[in-house]
């Protein structure tokens, strides 16, 4: 299964504004609407952390790296990509008049820590900051923006440190929260003819027995994954569980 961990930076959109408090800014005081400024993403596994941007790659061949990886990838992990890198990246895609890359799951973990957990903030460096897996590499805010689209060389390199930064927490909080992701896509689907059970979440196949789980009117053999820690059930329910005297 390839999994890609990814993280997008972006510009800001531009306007004419003729106030700084409490704006809602008409459509036609936007100046200028914001773009994907740089990309990190690595192959999960791998050492290395990819890196594409409008100033190393210009944006063309940048979005049609971006369309590559997707394409190629079962699955993407992200921080709230769902709502943010994703959908930035069809608008970059369909605006240059691309078609979808192949189709991929997706495990938003901005979503598993609002789902499961309960953090004084959800923030991808605070969150990474209470499990002890590191912080975001620190910068100057808008500041560092500014350079980078003014093309001040010294800020696009702390950019890029930044964003492979996202990636490496990123990757870090995956592998924390594989057991504690309850829909993650079934890794077992990319083993060929496996000869023992697969964990769903991590591919691994230590799997310990834990009791039965009741669903609906079946029971199921329970496991536990000795590598991650997910609880898993069995697909088939146990023979000679069906009860004619269960109602639904
Ligand atoms: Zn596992």
């Amino acid at each position: 299964m390839k999994i890609l961990e990814i993280d997008i930076e972006t510009a800001p959109n531009v306007a004419y504004v003729w106030s700084l408090f409490d704006q809602n800014v008409p459509i036609d005081r936007l100046v200028a609407p914001g773009y994907t400024l740089c990309f990190a993403a690595r192959w999960q596994g791998s050492r290395e952390i990819m890196f594409h941007s409008v100033w190393t790659d210009g944006p063309e061949a940048m979005i049609a790296k971006a369309w590559a990886l997707l394409n190629e990838a079962d699955m993407l992990v992200h921080y709230n990509g769902k709502k943010f890198d994703v959908p930035t990246l069809n608008r970059e895609f369909v605006l240059v008049g691309m078609v979808p890359p192949s189709n991929y799951h997706e495990v938003d973990l901005y979503q598993v820590v609002r789902r499961r957990f309960r953090f004084a903030s959800n923030k991808l460096d605070f969150v990474a900051q209470q499990l002890g897996l590191g912080s975001k590499v620190r910068h100057k805010g808008m500041q560092l923006w500014r350079e980078v689209m003014g093309g001040v060389e010294k800020s696009q390199r702390v950019m890029e440190r930044y964003n492979k930064g996202d990636v490496r927490l990123l990757a870090r909080l995956y592998t924390k929260l594989l057991p504690w992701i309850n829909n993650h896509p079934n890794r077992g689907l990319w083993v060929d003819n496996p000869s023992k059970p697969v964990c769903r979440n991590c591919g691994g196949t230590h799997l310990k027995k834990n009791g039965s789980e009741k669903r609906f009117t079946l029971s199921y053999n329970r496991f536990k994954c000795l590598d991650c820690g997910a609880n898993l059930r069995s697909r088939i329910s146990i023979k000679g569980q069906r009860n004619a005297n269960i109602m639904v």
